[in-house]
């Protein structure tokens, strides 16, 4: 996937919007979901212009990489979800029903939270 400039992720990063933050470092950006699943919900993005995953990790230099890794953990710390366990997940293009292309992963807590993939037609 190419990357769009416009999707609403890179105008948060510009600044041109306003997101609810929750962490950052020299790489990543964490901000809470506008539309949250679980009563915690927060986004990790990278600040580097990367349409999903695949370009991340096929194009991100090693301090980019190492910079959201450590804030995906970091930003679970501060939101006092490790004890009980929370859920980390990136959707991907069509199948995976990814809405905005920046890369991003979702941080879920707070509640139990079910089973992981409810199998089609179930
Ligand atoms: P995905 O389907 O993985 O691309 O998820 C995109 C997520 O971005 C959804 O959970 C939306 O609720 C969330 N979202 C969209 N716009 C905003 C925004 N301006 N601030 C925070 N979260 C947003």
């Amino acid at each position: 996937m190419s990357y769009d400039p416009n999707n609403i992720f890179a105008k948060i990063l510009r600044g041109e919007i306003p997101c609810d933050r929750v962490h950052e470092n020299d790489h990543a950006l964490a901000f809470r979901d506008i539309n949250p699943q679980t009563p915690v919900h927060v986004l990790v993005i990278p600040k580097g212009a990367y349409a999903d995953l695949t370009d991340f990790a096929a194009n991100a230099p090693a301090d980019e990489i190492e910079g959201f890794v450590r804030a995906l953990g970091e930003t679970a710390q501060m939101l006092g979800i490790t004890d009980g366990g929370y859920r980390a997940l990136t959707n991907i293009g069509e199948h995976g029903l990814q809405e905005v292309p920046h890369f991003h992963v979702h941080l879920f807590g707070g509640q139990p939270l079910g089973r992981m993939i409810k199998p089609p037609g179930k």
